[in-house]
């Protein structure tokens, strides 16, 4: 046996063993199960598997990676955590960060025992991110903040933020930027819940009066935090599109074949509606694309590295694909795709209808899709500005 197959053998051996059932899908979600599964799962380092064990991370090579989420699907089984810790100011410090952020700072995201949030977006900066203005100011072994940011997601939650800060007003923008880590919980953070029409408050305003960044948790050279923030947001695209952490389990739910069978009829074992059928056909065939692609580009990654650029690629067109299952989910409903609550809906349509509407914010955050048609066309193929 080589030594991938051993390894394949002992992680099916182990996950036969501890994984409970009720940490499965389709397994009746028991909280025992699931918090037995997380507490396993963070001993033996697997909620970080590719991370360095010095870290608690699990230490898997690439290869060995893509056995573990192989045979996590197998037992229809996922990784227990993800947040903005394990997917992207994780992978950043790790790159990035010096040995001290990382002694500091991995450890406890590895363990699920911290939550953190992005504050980048800025009222008036978001596409133009680089024109950002929360001015942070050296104040000896620390930084003093002063400014705002906006649409910073899951903010009320969080202990610690990752931000980009203006540490320098008068150089050309990119180059008076930094990247530093601060507590949410001090006198000069405060947050302010958005509250949305659907009820839900998913993201908030965050205002900094005086707020301290201490300066050992500047990351990277003062003034080119932009390098850093850009590296970051490669991570979360990749992360996104599953080039990075595809332990996820899905659901295997009715496909759309089925449910447009259901709605729309069936004829001779195929969808009636002929317009329909070929939607659908033609969705099938660009989400098979994709997922090779994914597949192609995971496997080259030989050093197990998130790629560049090009990550911009899978999150433009992953999430267009993702909005058009979900407006084929709603189409094919006629009126019963359009319902909001009331008892003429079912679950699923109810279901489906808000994640059509969620959807619509996937070609906007991590950089709206006309910013990744730019870096496309500039890093990526290398075309004039
Ligand atoms: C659900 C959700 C969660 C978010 N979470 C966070 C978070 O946690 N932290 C955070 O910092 N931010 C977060 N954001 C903010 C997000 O990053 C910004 O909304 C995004 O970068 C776009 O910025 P903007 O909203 O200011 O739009 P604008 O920059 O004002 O853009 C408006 C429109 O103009 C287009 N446009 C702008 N410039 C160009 C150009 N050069 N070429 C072509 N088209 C252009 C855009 O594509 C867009 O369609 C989140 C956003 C959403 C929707």
């Amino acid at each position: 046996m080589s030594a991938l197959e051993d390894f394949r053998a002992a992680t099916r051996d182990w996950l036969d063993e501890y994984c409970p059932p009720g940490a499965r899908a389709g397994g009746g979600g028991n909280r025992d199960d699931q918090r037995l599964w997380r507490e396993r799962l963070i001993e033996k380092g697997w909620s970080a598997p590719a991370w360095p064990t010095e870290y608690g991370g699990g230490g898997l090579d690439n290869e060995q990676y893509m056995v573990l989420i192989q045979e996590l699907r197998r037992v229809r089984a996922g990784v227990p955590f993800g947040g903005m810790g394990l997917s992207l100011i994780g992978p950043t410090l790790l790159e990035l960060g010096t040995e001290d952020q990382k002694q500091r700072h991995i450890p406890p995201i590895v363990r699920g025992e911290v939550n953190w949030c992005q504050g980048y977006s800025e009222p008036g900066s978001g596409s133009d991110l680089a024109s950002l203005s929360t001015r942070a100011v050296d104040n000896g072994d620390h930084f003093v903040i002063n400014g705002q940011k906006i649409w910073t997601s899951g903010a009320q939650f969080a202990d610690w933020m990752f931000a980009l800060v203006r540490t320098d007003p008068d150089v050309p923008k990119h180059e008076g930027i930094s990247f530093v880590l601060l507590t949410m919980d001090q006198p000069g953070v405060t947050v302010k819940p958005i509250r949305l029409i659907s009820g839900s408050s998913p993201f908030c305003e965050t205002f900094f009066d005086d707020a301290i960044a201490k300066k050992d948790d500047l990351v990277g050279e003062l003034n080119k935090g932009w390098t850093i923030g850009k590296r970051l947001l490669q991570f979360e695209r990749g992360s996104m599109a599953s080039l990075v952490g595809g332990a996820a389990v899905r659901e295997a739910g009715p496909t759309l074949e089925g449910r447009a069978k259901a709605y729309a009829g069936e004829r001779e074992g195929r969808i009636a509606d002929d317009a329909l059928r070929a939607r659908i056909v033609e969705h099938n065939i660009n989400d098979r694309a994709y997922r090779l692609t994914q597949r192609r580009t995971v496997e080259e990654a030989r050093d197990g590295r998130t790629p560049g650029p090009a990550t911009s690629i899978f999150k433009m067109y992953g999430t267009e694909l993702q909005q058009d299952k979900s407006s084929l989910l709603v189409e094919m409903r006629g009126t019963q795709g359009l319902g909001w609550e009331g008892d003429s809906f079912d679950a699923s349509e109810l279901g489906d209808t808000r994640t059509f509407l969620a959807n619509r914010a996937a070609s906007i955050y991590s950089g709206s899709n006309e910013i990744q048609r730019n870096i496309i066309a500039k890093r990526v193929l290398g075309l004039p500005d």
